[in-house]
């Protein structure tokens, strides 16, 4: 039964009682919530729940049909006061994680909330398809599901498209249609978080051929438990050690899977977008459901700014590098990165206008200015933490060296300018796994690509934004033509 606003116990509970088929280095996991990979990703998640519980009033709303106390993350804004109350609620648990759990639930819940106000679109295909997306909708806000999605099709060759790999059914597609529903069959390239409970399973890298990509549009949810659903991960970047020795690997890691649909029965109560192309390419943007994502993403994006910008200034000031001056050029590069992150969601929330759909809609151009721009500014904050703590970040003794019979030597030489080994070793610990161990390259690798291939993003982003730029390049013509009439005329 429906309950609104989970807890964490429930998380876990519900994790044991339906365990996805996740599979780990050739074993199928039994228990997500104790196995050494994926625990403490399950943890935190579960913590998270626990979290929006010990803020309600900033995490949770009262739900408009049942009255319950349900995640904000799931409100459909109809107001400026309202939306900002959304990212106030979202920045609890990016402050939580300092970002590094891309896919907290919030992540799938704006776009999920993106799509069920944006379902009369769904629905100009069928109407039963608008129908499902408010209904989906409507089950996740009251029973606080959360899911992973999935989108592109296996790297196999990225010179033609799925109907045209060696085997058409690499990619997941339509394999057969009956009246109860689809069968799927085939690969999906990644799905984040399948420590989920569900999962989006929707259209994402553009399909132009009607007759060839039909069989592969499509959208809809399942329980990652679904018959036939499987999860296959890659290494976990949780070495299974403390807090101590692994601060960001040991809490946050989320994990990446590829999917595989073992001719999984979708029924078409969760169908809402079916072989229509045109709508398929054309729903994250109608609905609305990219710019919600987004906006949860930029959220994500200060909050990780102002965790960079607070471990380089510690390391700074434990060494004593602050009498140098391009440290203090790196510590303001990393100012300017928050402050440019604060400005975009500023700018998103204060422009916001309602929407087609009656929902208050940050504005976009803020928005897509910064998931173009984050990617490059990451992976450079990630270098200025390694500019700055330099061998510091090798040269790091564990845990158990500091319980171990060297303790007096690791006293004596590691400490700092302004900071006893004790305090110095943890806190290079943390720059260490936020520049350099295999949590922080999975991280900078996240940055670059989780929402699509930047080199394509830039494509969409001047053809999305052409009249704009186009109103410029006007104003530099006249400019031009000035000079050419008066010297010609
Ligand atoms: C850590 C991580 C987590 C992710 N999580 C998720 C998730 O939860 N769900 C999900 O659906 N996806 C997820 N993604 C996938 C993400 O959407 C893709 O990485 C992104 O869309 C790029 O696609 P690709 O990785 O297949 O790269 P590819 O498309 O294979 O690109 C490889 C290279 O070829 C170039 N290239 C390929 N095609 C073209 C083209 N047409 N024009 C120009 N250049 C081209 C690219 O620029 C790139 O250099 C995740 C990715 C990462 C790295």
């Amino acid at each position: 039964m429906a309950n609104g606003a989970r807890r964490g116990e429930q998380v876990l509970q519900r994790l044991r009682e339906r365990p996805p088929a996740i599979w780990y280095r050739g074993e199928l996991i039994k228990d997500v919530t104790t196995h050494p990979a994926l625990r403490g990703g399950v943890q935190t998640l579960a913590k998270l729940y626990d979290l929006q519980w010990q803020n309600p009033a900033v995490s949770l709303y009262d739900s408009p049909s049942s009255g319950r106390k349900v995640a904000r993350s799931f409100m459909m804004p109809k107001t400026r006061d309202e939306l900002v109350s959304i990212s106030k609620a979202m920045k609890v648990w990016e402050d939580y994680t300092h970002g590094m759990m891309g896919r907290v639930p919030d992540y799938i819940n704006r776009a999920m909330t993106g799509y069920a106000a944006g379902a009369p679109f769904l629905a100009e295909a069928d109407p039963r398809f608008g129908d499902n997306a408010v209904r989906y909708y409507e089950y996740l806000r009251e029973n606080d599901l959360c899911l992973t999605h999935t989108l592109i099709p296996p790297q196999a060759n990225r010179a033609v498209n799925s109907a045209k790999q060696a085997d058409p059914f690499l990619a997941a597609r339509v394999k057969e249609e009956t009246d109860a529903g689809i069968v799927i069959r085939g690969c999906r390239m990644l799905a984040t978080l399948p420590i989920s409970d569900e999962i989006m399973v929707f259209p994402s890298t553009l399909l132009k051929n009607p007759e060839d990509d039909a069989p592969y549009a499509f959208g809809f949810s399942i329980p990652n438990d679904t018959e036939g659903l499987r999860f296959i991960c890659r290494e976990s970047v949780d070495y299974g050690r403390s807090h101590f020795d692994h601060p960001l690997g040991s809490r946050f890691e989320e994990m990446d899977a590829v999917v595989i649909f073992d001719d999984v029965f979708v029924p078409w109560e969760k169908v809402v977008l079916y072989r229509d192309i045109k709508r398929c390419n054309d729903a994250y943007a109608r609905t609305g459901a990219v710019v919600h994502m987004t906006h949860q993403v930029v959220v994500k994006n200060i909050a990780k700014c102002e965790f960079m910008l607070g471990l380089a200034h510690l390391m700074v000031n434990a060494i004593g590098a602050e009498v140098f001056q391009h440290i203090h050029e790196k510590l303001a590069e990393i100012w300017v990165n928050l402050e440019t992150m604060k400005a975009f969601l500023r700018a998103a929330e204060a422009d916001a206008e309602l929407d087609e759909w009656g929902v208050m809609r940050p504005a976009w151009n803020p928005l897509d200015a910064a998931r173009n721009l984050f990617p490059r500014l990451y992976p450079r904050m990630v270098e200025i933490i390694q500019q700055i703590g330099a061998s510091g970040l090798v040269a790091m003794p564990t845990e158990a060296d500091l319980k171990g019979p060297l303790v007096e030597d690791i006293r004596k030489y590691y400490q700092a300018a302004r900071a006893e080994a004790f305090d110095r070793i943890p806190l290079f610990r943390l720059a260490w796994d936020a520049s350099i161990s295999a949590f922080a390259g999975r991280q900078v690798l996240y940055e670059r690509f989780f929402f699509g291939d930047p080199v394509r993003m830039a494509g969409a982003l001047v053809t999305g934004h052409s009249s704009q730029i186009q109103q410029y390049a006007d104003q530099v013509r006249a400019f031009v033509k000035e000079a050419r009439d008066e010297a010609f005329q």
